[in-house]
């Protein structure tokens, strides 16, 4: 028994739904523990843009032929289905984007260039992915505003008081991660909102590794901008949202221009379209999106608290084994923590564990996971890690464990 709610699903059987899993590598049947970078996806998704290329294929707003229509009805159904989601009050507010980078960029080259000027100040954590660190920077370096580093203590949490000890009316914005992707630390990001509206900023969440595991409610958290990665949620790569309030979206200038995004053009003048399609020039990826609806549905169906407990377990178990190894060393153990295990070993390179992992064919990362200050605040140049999805199981877990011990018995 790997979860402790009433009718839990049966997770062998959710496993089996991912074709990928069935397969070998360097002639071991995968482990993939390599959801942080992206996860695996299931037959109803992969079917699901499978059928739209094969039967439904047109470009959408724009025939008037039944093709196109149902192309139209798809896509804009998907808009719906992420709506949902995310409880967002209108799909005005749903932006189809690329995924959370792209999604943080267009904020930070719409809302912030049009909102801030010189000294107005942008808070980020120390915990933050390189794609809401970077795109900051380059305001930073244009725009002369200033960036502030709300840091973490030695568990890899961000502490609330010292954020409130931050905050001033030069604040225009905190840009915070819901979840590490490096450390795992899951963070509270409701206060953190609160604290931020105190002083009038608004807040970016970065929800790249929240939504694959926890039921997230926009409406409720009250944070201004939302971003998302489909591909890290068994949904395609390509395809990704911005979630923001509507009246903020309606100031924006648009990020990108060309078609779609436009109501009439004449040479002297254009007038952009209305919400959402402001934001979205070109043709979108419409399989993407129809892909990132049907994930959420395979979401849906198991349901966020299952899988939440599920992954508890994953990580409760793969914790306390992983602390049972001789010079092992886990890096971020924050309380509140989704599925995500860094660690170094000593006098190994976390690089050529990788490697030996891949042997054994277990997929994992070892890198500084696009979050290089984490790194360096614990000093470290890398970690291993191994992060959890819906079809990992304590077998998964015991061939890492034994892994790491045949590979520590060669590198050492
Ligand atoms: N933020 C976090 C916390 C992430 O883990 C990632 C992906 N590793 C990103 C942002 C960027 O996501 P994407 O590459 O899908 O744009």
């Amino acid at each position: 028994m790997q979860t402790s709610l009433k009718n839990s699903p049966d997770f062998s059987q959710i496993r089996a739904q991912f074709p990928i899993l069935q397969q070998t590598e360097n002639g071991q049947p995968l482990v993939y523990l390599d959801n942080g970078a992206t996860a695996q996806k299931p037959l109803s998704v992969i079917e699901a843009m499978d059928t739209y290329y094969r039967t439904q294929n047109a470009n959408v707003h724009r025939g008037v032929y039944g093709l196109s229509e149902r192309a139209t009805e798809l896509y804009e159904g998907a808009r719906e289905t992420v709506r949902q989601f995310l409880n967002a009050q209108s799909t005005k507010e749903i932006i189809f984007v690329r995924g959370t980078t792209e999604a943080i960029n267009l904020v930070a080259f719409s809302w912030a260039r049009a909102n801030l000027t010189r000294d107005d100040e942008i808070i980020v954590t120390e915990m933050e992915h390189h794609s809401n660190i970077v795109p900051w920077q380059l305001l930073r370096d244009q725009l002369g505003i200033k960036l502030s580093v709300l840091r973490m203590n030695h568990l890899g949490e961000i502490c609330l008081e010292a954020l409130k000890g931050m905050v001033s009316a030069k604040t225009k914005l905190l840009a915070v991660t819901q979840m590490s992707n490096a450390l795992g630390t899951i963070n509270p990001v409701k206060e953190m909102v609160r604290i931020a509206h105190s002083v009038g900023a608004k807040v970016l969440v970065d929800g790249a590794q929240a939504t694959p595991h926890m039921a997230v409610d926009v409406h409720d958290l009250d944070c201004d901008f939302y971003a998302l990665s489909g591909h890290k949620m068994y949904g395609p790569t390509g395809i990704g949202v911005l979630y923001a309030k509507q009246a903020l979206l309606e100031a924006m200038p648009p990020y990108q221009a060309g078609g779609d995004m436009i109501y009439s053009v004449t040479f002297e003048k254009t007038e952009y379209n209305v919400l959402p399609y402001k934001f979205e020039a070109g043709t979108p990826h419409i399989a993407g999106a129809i892909g990132l609806a049907a994930a959420i549905r395979f979401i849906e169906s198991i349901g966020l608290e299952h899988i939440a407990a599920h992954e508890a377990d994953l990580l409760a178990y793969a914790t306390a084994e992983l602390k049972k190894i001789d010079g092992l060393r886990i890096i971020g153990e924050a309380k509140h923590k989704g599925g995500v295990v860094s660690f170094v070993i000593e006098g190994v390179h976390p690089h050529d564990m990788a490697t030996l992992m891949d042997q054994e064919g277990i997929a994992l990362r070892a890198s500084h996971h696009c979050a290089m200050p984490v790194m360096q605040h614990f000093n470290v140049p890398a970690t291993i890690r191994a992060s959890f999805g819906v079809y990992n199981n304590h077998a998964d877990i015991d061939r890492l464990v034994a892994a790491i011990l045949e590979a520590k018995s060669m590198l050492l």
